[in-house]
């Protein structure tokens, strides 16, 4: 497989204090990366250490094939655009403005393009508008904006959704998944939104403390994840049994609620269930096996 980004052995630390360590990952190329982390686990370390924003304790990393410490690496640089924390957009601007003046900043002879890049991120409207008055999904979208002058093929989102309204996070999701079906571009994405995330991966890395604890693709992480389907009857009491029996595994959540770890024959449930007086209520496919994933890689992970 084709690597945009590996690390080895990647480290920094603050003091005594090792914000990375040992991190080794693997950023397939076309894929949609997302890096899942909680608050201060280091994703927004790496990425800066990726940018060029700060310089490795030790290890290191290779983008595009180059490594860190060859010359070459800054033409890699050049075919990744990023945001770091909060998009670097100015406020007192309009849009055109914002692009105008970071294909100054990055020498673009001409600024042809910026029309195409605003439409692309549906700004194209905006007209006078300064981006002090967008909203915070605009003001995103800007940011990402910014991040393709140059037209990049890696681009790296740090947190890309936080903070938008549920509009906003759906006009997020369009904008990547279309940057990487439409334009091939590798985009690594990092977040602690993890129902966010599994609508957009193709590939996790999951991080705590510093290290990488499993790198996966989204196909193998739907294998390995037990099917759940949370059903809501009127007496767990009466269900228990019933699926007992029919040697389905499940857990009980309440007195009404129960999640299902296996394909069932419904017809075959109710029938059964009427029987002891028990009533189905509701029933439903349920999209948790990112988190319980997570939660048991992390509770797993024998940390400090
Ligand atoms: P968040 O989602 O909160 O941004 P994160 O996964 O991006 O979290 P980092 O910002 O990479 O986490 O921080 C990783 C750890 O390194 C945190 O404990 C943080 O306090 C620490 N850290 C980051 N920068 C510095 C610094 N300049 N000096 C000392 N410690 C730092």
């Amino acid at each position: 497989m084709e690597y945009v980004l590996e690390t080895s052995a990647l480290g920094k630390s603050y003091g005594h204090f090792k914000a990375l360590n040992n991190l080794s990952m693997h950023v397939p190329k076309g894929s949609i990366y997302g890096f899942i982390g909680k608050n201060g686990a280091g994703k927004t370390t790496l990425i800066r250490l990726i940018c060029g924003l700060q310089e490795p304790t030790c290890g290191e990393y290779t983008l595009y094939g180059k490594k860190n410490s060859e010359k070459a690496i800054y033409s890699s640089r050049r075919r990744m655009g990023a945001i770091v924390e909060t998009p670097s957009v100015y406020l007192d601007m309009t849009a055109r403005e914002n692009l105008q003046q970071q294909y100054r900043i990055l020498g673009l002879p001409s600024f042809d393009g910026i029309q195409d890049v605003l439409k692309l991120v549906g700004l194209a409207d905006t007209g006078k508008k300064k981006a002090a008055h967008f909203s915070l999904g605009m003001r995103q979208r800007l940011g990402i904006a910014v991040a393709l002058a140059g037209d990049p093929d890696f681009l790296v989102l740090d947190e890309p959704v936080n903070g938008l309204d549920p509009q906003g996070i759906i006009e997020i999701r369009e904008l990547i998944l279309k940057l990487n079906q439409e334009r091939q571009i590798t985009v690594l994405i990092s977040s602690h939104i993890l129902d966010e995330l599994s609508r957009l991966a193709t590939h996790y890395g999951f991080i705590d403390n510093g290290s990488i604890l499993k790198e996966i693709s989204a196909q193998d992480l739907e294998k390995s994840c037990r099917k759940c389907i949370r059903i809501e009857v009127t007496d767990t009491k009466i269900l228990a049994p019933v699926l007992d029996h029919m040697k389905i595994s499940y857990e009980i959540i309440s007195d009404t609620e129960a999640d299902i770890f296996a394909q069932i024959n419904v017809s075959r449930l109710t029938s059964a269930l009427e029987k002891d007086n028990c009533e189905i209520l509701s029933i439903y496919k349920r999209n948790e096996s990112l988190e319980s994933y997570y939660m048991s890689l992390t509770e797993n992970s024998g940390r400090e």
